[in-house]
């Protein structure tokens, strides 16, 4: 099917597209690298009447450690975080998460703010920043907004960005040296949504007792959702593998799946179970490299 007629609009700055959001109000879209956008425009589930296209805006494209945090800019294509060295030696997690998203096109054009911003449920980036204590920046008519990943999704495909305004960037905290993470993902075959993912990032002490830990889970919820419990009733402790099996256990208790044509509720809270402690295992391994 064809989408509807559009105006189509390339702004040169944020500051100019966050004017044009203002103008049209909820007859505009802001339009990414389009992978989701644009089938859904197709299937005529959306229907804006002016596309404003970010995606050439100076600036928005970028991975680098500044400070504390790790930026990546919202129009970093999934393939840039995959390939990037920096991501590649330092932040696992990143390149678990992008490697596993759809399928070699989509992630060279689809960005991690487009991403975030759809609000996907079942989203690979949700339940990776999840993972971490991520910043969300945004700007608006009123300027620049730092939204935690915590209050970030509001509901399925609802986040907190405003309507008047454009995500512009990811903030993590920079890798420290007995850092660990991983995202693993069950699905049903190469370039399919996760029917369960789990993601963790975590950190060891001097005594290589569990400093601290996160747990983010795709498709199991109405959005991407941590772990708490799991995640309480790791810090503090030797990472043993029967603490991890306790605390994967702990998070399939946690997780809200319901039955769709990926797997009944039952099998989904079970793969979360296995994924979590999967990834929690690897996540040990790869912060006591
Ligand atoms: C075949 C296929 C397979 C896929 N598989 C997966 C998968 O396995 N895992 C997964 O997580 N996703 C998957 N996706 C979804 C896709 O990867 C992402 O949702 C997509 O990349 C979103 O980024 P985009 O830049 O393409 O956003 P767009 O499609 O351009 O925009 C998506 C939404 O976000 C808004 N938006 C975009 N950027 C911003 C911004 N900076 N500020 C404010 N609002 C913004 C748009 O207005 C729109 O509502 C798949 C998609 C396809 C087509």
């Amino acid at each position: 099917m064809y989408p509807q007629a559009f105006e189509y609009v390339r702004p040169e700055s944020v500051e100019r597209a966050v004017g044009l959001l203002r103008e049209y109000g909820d007859r505009a879209k802001v339009l990414a690298g389009g992978q989701s956008l644009i089938p859904l425009m197709k299937l005529r589930l959306a229907s804006p009447q002016v596309l404003i296209d970010i995606g050439r805006i100076p600036g928005l494209s970028m991975i680098k450690e500044d400070g504390e945090f790790l930026r990546i800019g919202a129009l970093t294509k999934h393939r840039d975080l995959e390939r990037t060295p920096l991501i590649r030696e330092r932040y696992s997690i990143l390149v678990d998460a992008a490697h596993s998203l759809g399928d070699p096109q989509v992630r060279n054009l689809g960005t991690v703010g487009g991403a975030l911003a759809h609000a996907d449920p079942a989203s690979d980036w949700g339940a990776a920043f999840l993972a971490f204590d991520a910043k969300l920046v945004t700007k608006g008519p009123d300027g620049e907004r730092t939204i935690s990943i915590d209050d970030f999704f509001k509901d399925t495909f609802v986040t907190a960005v405003k309507p008047t305004e454009i995500l512009t960037e990811v903030r993590i905290p920079k890798a420290g040296t007995r850092d660990g993470g991983a995202y693993l993902k069950l699905k049903r075959k190469t370039g399919d949504f996760a029917t369960v993912g789990a993601a963790t990032q975590l950190g060891l002490d001097a005594k290589g007792h569990i400093a601290d830990v996160r747990i983010g889970l795709a498709a199991v919820g109405p959005t991407p959702i941590r772990a708490k419990r799991a995640e309480a009733h790791l810090r503090g402790k030797a990472p043993h593998k029967e603490a991890l099996a306790e605390a994967a256990k702990l998070a399939a208790q946690d997780a809200r799946p319901t039955s769709d044509l990926r797997g009944s509720e039952e099998y989904k809270r079970a793969m979360v179970e296995v994924f979590t402690r999967r990834a929690l295992e690897k996540a040990v391994e790869r912060a006591g490299r």
